[in-house]
């Protein structure tokens, strides 16, 4: 696995590669790698010839009061875990690669449509952030593919229009989400969670499935199966965000 930190290094590699008739796969992540993000990384080189990581804490995607600080960081553990999942390169770019004049006053990518709704509506700005780094990202390692997790569904879609509102011409591949053996999806923050946090936490899953089944059964409305979904976290002791059912191509 080679490891690269400067976009011109990365553009050189990729020319070569290019040159080849390789097809790049790219699957982009904040780091702290676990096998929900190793699972994007199969899913690319099924569809690649060569596998591209990148390990970014992207600032302009975390709201003021959000984790940027404390969000987990570990960039020798990422790279060995990368080696050993047959990933060809890891870009590991400092913040000046990425945001080259300056974090605040960066050009921003945005995608109205989705970016107010759910997850934007809570973290305003947060959608924003991932569509320029991802942007970015398209631009620098030029990938025929990439992959991202429906575990971050709204994020998902959001990608897939940018790609496609501003011609990328990227193959989205959308990856099952990898669970632990509660339901609970794996993800880099659960560190946060204590052990019986995370232990409750697989109420979520359950009771997303429940919701599924119920939809699917038409005897409810959307409305009522959703204000049961939210009363039944409520009484387990959760603050709910939101709790609905979504058309799936748009939300
Ligand atoms: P992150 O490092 O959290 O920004 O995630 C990088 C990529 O990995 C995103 O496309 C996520 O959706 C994906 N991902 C993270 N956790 C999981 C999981 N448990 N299952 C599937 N994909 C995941």
């Amino acid at each position: 696995m080679q490891l690269v930190t400067r976009s011109r290094d990365l553009r050189a590699l990729i020319a070569g590669f290019r040159r080849e008739g390789r097809r790049i796969g790219l699957v982009p992540t904040m780091g702290n790698l676990h096998a929900g993000h190793y699972s994007l990384l199969d899913l690319a080189r099924a569809h690649a010839d060569v596998v591209v990581a990148s390990v970014f804490v992207n600032p302009t995607q975390f709201g003021p009061a959000e984790d940027l600080a404390r969000y987990p960081r570990t960039p020798e553990a990422d790279a060995k875990g990368l080696a050993a999942h047959d990933c060809d390169v890891l870009f590991l770019p400092p913040l000046d690669e990425i945001y080259p004049c300056g974090v605040t006053g960066s050009v921003r990518v945005s995608v109205p449509d989705l970016d107010g709704i759910l997850e934007g509506a809570l973290r305003p700005g947060h959608f924003d952030g991932v569509a320029t780094v991802v942007a970015k990202l398209f631009n620098l390692a030029q990938p025929d593919i990439a992959v991202f997790g429906q575990k971050d569904y709204q994020q998902l879609l959001v990608i897939q229009r940018m790609a496609l509102d501003l011609g990328f011409p990227v193959g989205i591949f959308a990856a099952p989400i990898v669970r632990e053996t509660n339901g609970l999806a794996m993800s880099s923050r659960n560190q946060y969670l204590s052990a019986e946090q995370r232990e409750q936490a697989g109420a979520i899953h359950a009771t997303l499935q429940w919701m599924r089944d119920e939809a699917g059964d038409g005897r409810q409305s959307f409305a009522a199966i959703a204000s049961t979904a939210r009363g039944r976290l409520e009484h387990l002791g959760f603050v709910v965000d939101y709790a609905v059912i979504r058309r799936a191509g748009d939300l």
